[in-house]
């Protein structure tokens, strides 16, 4: 097993960047197969979103099998749908595991390819706090960028937010619902966040509403799991119609509560809009049971009072904006580069030849959805293959492509 170069400058294969659940697999794949790499993490920790940005009750969505990292399983006698805690636990024996070293404190701003050494130069700054900010210079054969699907919290813009007397959080800084007890608090947003946190709150005796403004696709784990099982054997659209109807059975006409009905599948929308299925943990009962209270829009924010599409204006005393998160400004020229038709398209391709990179298993489509937007050669690398520097050489941090 390998440990990455303690001495930053001194040159490694690959380059890393994101200390994310895909980063630190790609990590430890590479360590598995002796291959020197550098790790560049933005944060000061590993796994952030999960460590940091995330509310307590976030259990994996996916059954364990799923999201566990190459060479490691998750333990059998944890249970099948693990809390953020062992989750977080799990990601911390990976990293003493392979000995992941990520270099923290480390945005990546830029990275280019250059022909003449057949090396990627990778400029990142020092964003450590008292730090000097200086940019720094990495340089590697490869690159791996697991920068995520998202980053820095999205804060839309509401006329007159700024106004609003009570407390605004975003979703990350939500942890739980204790402070919030016979609290009036609007959840803006209905993604998976949005719902759960909305279902904490109200568990918590907070008089809890949340916006929903366009349709959502409900499913429970189990559908979500045969729903992937499903499109292994079945035409897709069989499978989407299958798992709508199991959705309409089990949830019932949900726009009889404010929730406007899908015209389109969970499977359509993901891929159309980027828009995941509503995985439900109990958000709908409460919803149906009236201790959740489904709002339209909202037009304007006056002191306290909400003003929503349907003209009806309702005072609350905390905001939370489950508003999603977006890629951060100016992150990373050269990781994030236009033509993503293409890239889709020749990727395509790619899988249907067969070609491999390098990771195995999920994490492997999720390194690929990361760093890989064309097909690159195949090279070797002490027995393993390893993507060509054109792999990630045009490479983005879009949505997932497979
Ligand atoms: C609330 C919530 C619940 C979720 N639940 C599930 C679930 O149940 N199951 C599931 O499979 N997925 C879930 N997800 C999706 C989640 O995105 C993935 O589980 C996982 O975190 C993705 O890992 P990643 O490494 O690809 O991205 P991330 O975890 O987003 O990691 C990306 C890393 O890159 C770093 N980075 C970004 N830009 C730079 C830069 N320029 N320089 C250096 N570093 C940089 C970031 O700091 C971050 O550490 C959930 C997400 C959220 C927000």
């Amino acid at each position: 097993m390998f440990s990455p170069p303690q001495n930053m400058n001194e040159e490694a294969e690959v380059i890393v960047v994101g200390g994310g659940p895909s980063g630190i697999a790609a990590a430890g794949a590479l360590s598995a197969l002796s291959i020197p790499y550098l790790l560049l993490e933005r944060a000061d920790c590993f796994a952030p979103l999960w460590q940091r940005h995330s509310y307590d009750r976030l259990h994996i969505h996916l059954p364990k099998h799923t999201c566990q990292l190459p060479h490691m399983p998750i333990p059998d006698d944890w249970p099948k749908y693990p809390p953020k805690s062992l989750f977080v636990q799990y990601l911390q024996r990976y990293v003493s595991h392979f000995r992941i070293n990520p270099v923290y404190n480390r945005s990546v701003e830029s990275a280019s390819y250059d022909n003449a050494s057949g090396r990627w130069r990778v400029a990142a700054r020092d964003v450590s706090p008292g730090g000097t900010g200086a940019v720094e210079e990495y340089s590697a054969r490869f690159l791996v960028v697991a920068t995520g699907e998202s980053c820095d919290p999205f804060v839309p813009k509401v006329e007159g937010l700024e106004s609003f007397g009570g407390k605004v959080m975003h979703s990350t800084e939500y942890k739980n619902g204790e402070e919030f007890a016979k609290k009036r608090v609007l959840v803006v947003g209905s993604g998976n966040s949005g719902m759960e946190i909305a279902l904490d709150l109200a568990s918590h005796g907070a008089i809890t509403s949340i916006v929903v403004r366009s349709p959502v696709n409900f499913v429970t784990r189990e559908m979500l799991n045969w729903a992937v099982v499903l499109v292994k054997y079945l035409p897709f659209h069989w499978a989407e119609k299958i798992t709508m109807i199991a959705s309409r059975l089990w949830f019932g006409d949900m726009s009889k509560f404010g929730i406007p009905k899908p015209e389109e599948g969970p499977f359509t929308m993901k891929m159309k809009y980027g828009k995941y299925p509503l995985v439900d943990v109990g958000t709908c009962a409460k919803i149906r049971s009236g201790e959740i209270q489904v709002l339209p829009a909202v037009k304007s924010i006056r002191g306290n009072e909400v003003v929503f599409e349907n003209g009806r204006s309702h005072s609350f005393d905390v905001i939370v904006l489950a508003t999603g998160q977006t890629v951060a400004q100016g992150q990373g020229r050269g990781l994030h580069p236009g033509r993503r038709r293409d890239r889709e398209a020749e990727l395509s391709e790619q899988v249907e030849r067969k070609e491999r990179l390098v990771l195995r298993g999920t994490v492997e489509k999720r390194v690929l959805r990361s760093c890989a937007r064309r097909p690159g050669r195949r090279e070797r690398h002490k027995g393993a293959s390893v993507t060509s520097p054109d792999v990630a050489k045009e490479n983005c941090g879009g949505k997932p492509l497979l």
